[in-house]
């Protein structure tokens, strides 16, 4: 087995990210020996989680935190999902329902498809994950686009199968491109509406032409803020499904509802679909609580659309303000915004550490002179402006 200590330095893989909180990841040089991992897990890149609040506390020595890195809900959970969990906590001694029973049924009045076409995972990311399981052999070929959202490679990579990426043009998703690279290995294809960490969508026209080229194909629609959207040309994926289009929408409450710590989304899809998800998925993977809480913030509408207030206002704040610093930014149709600030993302990101503001670099997406803010209350709003005028030295 490979010490760390043992390591050279080109068998050393250099994580993106600034922040190395995980251990040293060792590639093994020689991969037979004992107790190494199976040799392709090594091209997958451990996930890079935003940086804690407590965390840049301890390191810097600051009191006052604010996290702009992980587009959470800055409004926090649906208060009527904080009382049902309340209500709930004596139950964590029974093991939760397998099979999501009661936010199933509720999932399907809310959008008129049968109960039998929902999966629920323990996130978004376990779905992503099963999907992978589901669909993906060797040699198989996934599509996606660059950048998107980090973990449609590992569910890829994980069942050696081939990730195909189609690179964005000026942000925006070349639906030609995809369709072109289409062939009879493709299994899957991954689509983030709207795309991580651009915030930029594929339209109803274009989604509609991805549709029909890619029949008999896997599409993975990616709808994680989808209630962020404000544009009326956003497509109404469900009606895709209704017509009996082969794709998965997937959508999370980890976003809107605010309850990004308990880990919960869920999957819609023709019922084979799911049928074969379900050969994958572990008995108990989403929590007591977290269905509790998911059933009742789905009835919170009041929280929905005073989140959706906040980001839309505070989206025209960051806009404004992006402007008159003279910075390009992406317009969003999501809860966060990618902004160019013109200079080494990673170094503004520890300047506005020192700040107390954590943010997102954009070298881990292959764009290193951007950022990623996650729009939050005016106030953190403000506070994240005032800090990168100050880092980026008072522009104006
Ligand atoms: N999809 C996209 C596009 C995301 O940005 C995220 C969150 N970072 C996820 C899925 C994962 O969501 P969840 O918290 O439900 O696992």
């Amino acid at each position: 087995m490979v010490q760390e200590g043992e390591a050279r330095a080109e068998e050393t893989h250099h994580l993106p990210h600034p922040f190395k909180t995980f251990p040293k990841i060792i590639i093994p040089k020689e991969l037979d020996g004992e107790m190494k991992g199976k040799k392709h897990i090594y091209k997958i890149e451990p996930y890079q989680p935003g940086k804690p609040i407590e965390e840049v506390k301890r390191e810097l020595g600051l009191s006052d935190v604010i996290k702009l890195a992980s587009n959470e809900n800055p409004l926090g959970p649906s208060p009527r999902a904080l009382e049902a969990m309340r209500k709930s906590l004596e139950n964590v001694s029974y093991y939760p329902d397998g099979n999501c029973a009661i936010l199933r049924e509720k999932l399907s009045q809310k959008l008129g498809f049968p109960p039998s076409t929902f999966v629920f995972g323990n996130g978004v990311d376990e779905i992503i994950h099963f999907i992978g399981l589901a669909f993906l052999d060797e040699g198989d070929e996934a599509i996606m686009v660059d950048p998107s959202f980090v973990r449609y490679e590992a569910a890829v990579l994980l069942n050696k199968a081939i990730c195909r990426k189609i690179p964005l043009r000026d942000f925006q998703y070349d639906v030609d491109g995809i369709i072109d690279a289409i062939n009879e290995r493709t299994k899957v294809i991954f689509i983030a509406n709207p795309n991580n960490p651009t915030g930029t969508f594929l339209s109803k026209e274009k989604l509609g032409r991805l549709v029909q080229e890619a029949e008999g194909k896997l599409i993975v629609l990616d709808e994680a803020y989808y209630e962020f959207v404000d544009d009326s040309s956003f497509p109404d994926s469900l009606s895709y499904l209704r017509e009996g289009k082969d794709l998965i929408i997937l959508r999370t409450f980890s976003k809107i509802y605010g309850l990004a710590g308990l880990r919960i989304g869920y999957g819609v899809a023709k019922e084979e679909t799911i049928q074969a998800i379900e050969h994958t998925r572990e008995p108990f993977n989403v929590n007591y609580l977290a269905q509790v809480a998911a059933v009742a913030a789905l009835d919170d509408e009041e929280h929905l659309r005073r989140t959706q207030r906040t980001i839309w206002e505070g989206k025209r704040y960051l806009y404004e303000q992006f402007e008159k610093m003279g910075l390009f930014y992406l317009p969003t149709q999501a809860n966060f915004i990618f902004v160019d600030v013109k200079r080494d993302s990673r170094e503004v990101f520890q300047a506005l550490l020192r700040e107390g503001v954590i943010v997102r670099t954009g070298d881990i997406f292959g764009c290193p002179t951007f950022l990623r803010v996650s729009i939050g209350t005016m106030e953190q709003n403000e506070r994240f402006i005032k800090a990168l005028r100050k880092v980026l030295g008072g522009a104006d």
